[in-house]
């Protein structure tokens, strides 16, 4: 009797430490879960900025010239400015999927109303546009307000400094992707901060913005130029930058390469 009282005592103190076990070591007995997807490593890429931008990024406007744009020459490049005038711009390069990086200010002095004002835009691959328009003080449709994609999303809150300020785009772009046939296996999105701001979030486009007529899609390259355009407003930019975005695929033996998002 003596020495089973101290036992019965003993497992008594010992049962909520001895539940606690249970809970915490029962999920680790079948050993750790792997996914078996082998995937190349990530690059390595500096996280400091250089002059501001990430290291890997492709400079598209330094504030030297507009070499790599297709009818720079006709823009006034001054002072580490471009100042659109006499036509649009549209990169040499091509681009599909990416983060871009855009500078960009209406002029000081205010002229014109609604799209008359501040009006330019950047158009991923030339044909989904986030307007670029001064939108300080002045009333427009808002599917066409700064920070709008054209003609389909306003922009979720108006981020727009003065007139003559200088304001960022940060786009995050994905293409949409087509099947051999043309109808769309996945819209292109984007996601746009707008001097810091969240302003579009992973907007699913319904085609391609226009002024003229609904949006709609045609089939096309995986990556095409992008443009800026010139709507009669000297709107100056700086600084742009570009980082494609590459998918890490990895690969499960034996079965089909699998993709990032
Ligand atoms: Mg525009």
């Amino acid at each position: 009797m003596n020495s089973a009282r101290p036992a019965t005592l003993c497992f008594q103190r010992l049962l909520p430490l001895l539940i606690v076990l249970a809970v915490t070591v029962a999920p680790c007995v079948g050993g750790e879960w792997k996914s078996g997807i082998v995937w190349p490593e990530p690059p390595v890429v500096d996280p400091e900025p250089v002059d501001g931008r990430p290291a890997d990024a492709i400079v598209l406007f330094d504030g030297k010239d507009l070499s790599r744009w297709n009818g720079g020459e006709r823009w006034l490049v001054e002072d580490g400015v471009a100042t659109a005038r006499g036509g649009g711009i549209s990169t040499k390069e091509s681009f599909g999927d990416c983060q871009m990086h855009v500078e960009w200010a209406s002029p000081a002095e205010v002229k014109g109303s609604g799209q008359g004002r501040g009006n330019s835009g950047v158009y991923l691959m030339g044909k989904y546009e986030v307007q670029i328009l001064d939108s300080h003080g002045n009333e427009t449709y808002f599917d066409g307000q700064a920070g709008a994609i054209y003609k389909q999303s306003p922009p979720m809150v108006n981020a727009c400094r003065p007139p003559g300020q200088w304001q960022t785009y940060d786009i995050i772009f994905r293409a949409p992707r087509f099947a051999e046939d043309g109808t769309v296996e996945q819209p292109a999105a984007m996601t746009v901060l707008h001097n810091g701001m969240v302003i579009q979030n992973n907007f699913r486009l319904v085609g391609a913005t226009a002024w003229h007529k609904p949006p709609s899609y045609e089939k096309h390259e995986a990556k095409l130029p992008i443009d800026i355009q010139f709507h009669g407003n000297p709107v100056r930019f700086r600084n742009i930058w570009i980082r494609p975005l590459v998918p890490i695929v990895g690969k499960k033996p034996g079965e089909s390469p699998v993709e990032t998002e």
